[in-house]
């Protein structure tokens, strides 16, 4: 018999009197695709991104269209969708207004709902929460000068910290923030701040730790990406702050291959994460699922997004 430990986390269990920790590796397609509601289009150029990660998107440009790509996911065996795309000037999801009765009708296929929301005010996150969105995420930027410098908005960090508690207010059942290591062109800078920062006021879900990735096509494409003790780092500070929140490593990572000599930065980053002490991540390395059973993790293999919380397992394929 399992006896769960930490239920918001989730992180182990007994067995023979021994305690096994659960590392939970999550693999996203084709469960849980990814639509654009805006296409290609976005109003903004941010450095890390330059609407290079839309094209990897399937664009959904009218409600009508959304709706029956979900349909066709989910008769083809789909658990889930993400719903995300560019925004206007002052960072807003492009269009999202638009959008909301036919996310309803999605909820209502039985579809897990990720929405990645842009900055929203208390009405929008009130109508959010309304068409049945399960899970919230959105960057949260420690830094007013790293926004500026990468995203070329004046916003603040209060701004990023307001859109978590206007969604937490209206009652969207999972909040999940997204932290970038290295945001700031490749090094820390706000990010001990973006956490303390929804320490003092955010009931969190699962906390997603991302990691800058030079792209090509971008403004960033050839800077050195962070390195594995930048992520320990910012990992370690996460746990101590959120001893009982589900934190992983997410797919937007450097994950080059071995022939472009990125295997090796992605292994850091991989065994970085791991020693600062995460539950989960996203696509992992063989290497990175060896390294967590030598140090006693059990594995769980989850088809489902990293924020998928522990509660819906039950919903999705695991193994
Ligand atoms: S707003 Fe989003 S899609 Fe547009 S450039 Fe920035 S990160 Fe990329």
């Amino acid at each position: 018999m399992h006896i769960y430990h930490s239920f918001s986390r989730n992180a182990g269990f007994e067995e023979g009197g021994i305690i096994m920790r659960i590392f939970r590796a999550y693999n996203v397609w084709p469960d849980f695709p990814s639509i654009s509601l805006s296409g290609e289009a976005c109003a903004l150029n941010c450095k890390h991104c330059g609407k290079v990660y839309l094209k990897d998107m399937e664009p959904a440009i009218s409600p009508e269209e959304l709706v029956q790509l979900c349909q066709h996911h989910k008769e083809k065996g789909a658990n889930g969708i993400l719903l995300s795309g560019g925004c206007d000037s002052k960072g807003n999801l492009l269009y999202l207004k638009k959008f909301l009765s036919a996310i309803r009708q999605i909820h209502e296929m039985g579809l897990i709902i990720k929405l990645h929301t842009g900055f929203v005010d208390k009405e929008l996150a009130e109508t959010i929460a309304s068409a049945g969105v399960d899970i919230a995420s959105q960057e949260m930027v420690g830094d007013a000068g790293t926004i500026k410098k990468i995203f070329g908005i004046d916003a603040s960090p209060e701004d990023y910290l307001a859109t978590f508690q206007n969604l937490q207010k209206a009652g969207i059942p999972h909040i999940c923030p997204h932290i970038c290591v290295g945001l700031d062109e490749g090094n820390l800078k706000g990010e001990i701040n973006a956490l303390e920062m929804l320490s003092q006021y955010i009931t969190i879900s699962t906390l997603a730790i991302i990691v800058l990735r030079p792209t090509k096509g971008t403004a960033l494409s050839n800077i050195p990406p962070p390195s594995g003790d930048d992520v320990e780092k910012v990992v370690t500070y996460a746990r101590k702050l959120f001893p009982d929140i589900k934190i992983i490593l997410g797919a937007l990572r450097p994950r080059g291959s071995e022939e472009t000599g990125g295997k090796a930065q992605r292994l850091d980053i991989e065994m970085g994460a791991l020693r600062g002490g995460i539950d989960g991540a996203e696509v992992p390395s063989q290497e990175m699922l060896d390294a967590a059973v030598s140090m006693d993790f059990s594995i769980k293999k989850i088809q489902a997004y990293g924020v998928l919380p522990v509660d819906y397992e039950g919903r999705v394929r695991t193994d």
